[in-house]
């Protein structure tokens, strides 16, 4: 039997009944994979602010103009970014929500901007998809046609129509 390069690279270090984390050695950090099915719309799991902080680091997600919160359950900061995601989070119902269906053992990823209007961290996007945007920002710099192909919390919405006023 043959074994890939990849499940040799990949070590499982904490696991739920949601989702597992693993460590990419080849990227050199933790990832968020499915061990359920979820379909299209339906929520994976609930969250809660673990701490709030009026600016944003690596592991925030962006709630207000200055208000950043760290994720409880504690396992959802290492939900990934991707141009081709398959989760959203949803803030105003502090809810992790598929957008579409996900298989067992698929990487839950999420598009960073679609929470985050500035990033704290700008970074050269290695995704893979297709459909990849090369440099990750934030909302605030992405074309307008950039934006209609995806799903931004209510916060960032806003703050996309006001750029339009
Ligand atoms: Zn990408």
């Amino acid at each position: 039997m043959s074994i890939s390069s990849s499940q040799l690279l990949v070590i499982e270090i904490a696991t739920c009944d949601i989702a597992e984390v693993r460590i990419d050695e080849v990227k050199n950090h933790r990832c968020l994979f499915s061990r359920k099915s979820f379909a299209q719309d339906e929520v994976i799991v609930s969250f809660n602010a673990k701490a709030v902080y009026t600016s944003p680091n690596y592991l925030t997600i962006q709630l207000g103009e200055h208000e950043h919160i760290e994720l409880l359950p504690e396992y959802l900061e290492c939900t990934n970014h991707s141009c081709d995601p398959n989760c959203f989070f949803e803030t105003t119902g502090r809810q992790l929500v598929a957008i579409r269906n996900i298989r067992p053992g698929e990487e839950l990823t999420f598009f960073y901007p679609s929470t985050e209007w500035e990033m704290d961290r700008t970074f050269q996007c290695t995704c893979g998809s297709d459909q990849c945007l090369g440099v990750i920002s934030g909302a605030r710099y992405l074309s307008s046609e950039q934006r209609r192909k995806y799903k931004f919390t209510d916060f960032i919405t806003q703050k996309i129509g006001e750029l339009s006023i």
